[in-house]
């Protein structure tokens, strides 16, 4: 078996104004495709077809650096783009947000967190929104294409719910160096039923 690069559920451009279109295209069909690629060879010399990615992902202290890297890669930008949409719910209700409230006393308080993780994060990286193994949800950075899946995070594991890529060809095409500002305009092409779904996946994981 191989990766393949997931087809968007929307087009190039429907993201606009917030995520504009080449952005948009580079980030699909080069570097997401090149995460697919390189695991793919990756995967081909270590012998692994037979592992779930996630389960890979989660023992990953066993693997090469190329599988972390790509392995992460691939993983995370199919999270990221499965959480967009050019119609978001743009609040998250039910269980999911009792859950912000009690944790982080309410959205606002949370984007405000997410954002920090974002801008604390030192060159490349994601910042996360998971659930973590007892069943609380919690906001982590991570470098390069790691998660918090991944058995190399001393703290912060669990099941990722909702991810920002803040790699700068992430947004340096339309936001430059102001990373702020696209951490600001993430929140308006977040779907909040695409976080509520994985949030209730992650719960039946953990449980
Ligand atoms: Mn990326």
């Amino acid at each position: 078996m191989s990766y393949t690069l997931p087809e968007l559920p929307y087009a190039y451009d429907a993201l606009e104004p917030h995520f504009d279109k080449e952005t948009m295209t580079i980030h699909h069909t080069r570097h997401h495709q090149a995460y697919v690629d390189n695991l793919n060879k990756a995967i081909g010399e270590k012998g692994l077809e037979e592992e779930t990615l996630e389960d890979v992902l989660k023992t990953i202290s066993k693997y090469s650096p190329a599988i972390r890297n790509n392995g992460g890669g691939h993983y995370n930008h199919t999270l990221f783009w499965e959480t967009l949409s050019p119609t978001p719910k743009t609040e998250p209700e039910g269980k999911l947000a009792e859950e912000i409230k009690t944790v982080f006393g309410g959205l606002d308080e949370l984007k405000a967190q997410i954002k920090q993780a974002g801008l604390g994060q030192f060159g490349s990286g994601w910042a996360w929104l998971f659930v973590k193994y007892n069943g609380t949800i919690g906001i982590a950075a991570t470098a390069n294409q790691d998660n918090p899946l991944m058995d190399t995070n001393i703290t912060n594991q669990g099941y990722p719910i909702l991810g920002v890529d803040v790699w700068e060809h992430a947004y340096y095409l339309k936001y430059q160096n102001k990373r702020a500002d696209y951490l600001d305009a993430f929140w308006s092409v977040l779907d909040w039923s695409s976080v509520e779904k994985k949030y209730a996946e992650a719960l039946a994981k953990v449980k």
